[in-house]
């Protein structure tokens, strides 16, 4: 499997502004943030896509969106409001083929998406 730049971040080959980590997931903030706080969440195993996440992999999705929430408390946006995104291939957006969870908040979210 390649090795992606987020992959490279969970080892410490590349730098990156670090908010949260564990033995599981680490998060850091996106280097193109489309809100005052945008950090992405990652497990430390290199699962390309949300379609690539396994029955035995149910308790590290779980550890992955309870980082993001503890993300969003320790940033101070989990009163107000926040939201998770994955973005899965190509169609979606999705440019790391690494499992991410985007948490964006800091300004009100417009829905649908778009
Ligand atoms: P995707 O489009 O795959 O859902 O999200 C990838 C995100 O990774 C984008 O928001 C992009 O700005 C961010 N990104 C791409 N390369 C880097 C990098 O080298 N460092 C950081 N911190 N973020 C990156």
């Amino acid at each position: 499997m390649p090795n992606t730049i987020f992959g490279k971040i969970a080892s410490g080959e590349i730098p990156a502004d670090i908010v949260y980590e564990d033995e599981h997931v680490v998060a850091f903030r996106d280097l193109n943030p489309q809100a005052p706080t945008h950090v992405l969440v990652i497990p430390r195993k290199p699962i390309p896509t949300l379609n690539d996440v396994g029955d035995n992999d149910a308790e590290l999705i779980g550890r992955l969106f309870l980082a993001a929430a503890k993300v969003a408390e320790q940033e101070g946006i989990a009163a107000d409001g926040y939201r998770t995104i994955i973005n899965c291939n190509a169609g979606a957006g999705q440019t790391v083929f690494h499992l991410h969870v985007h948490v964006l908040g800091g300004r009100p979210l417009q829905w649908p998406p778009g």
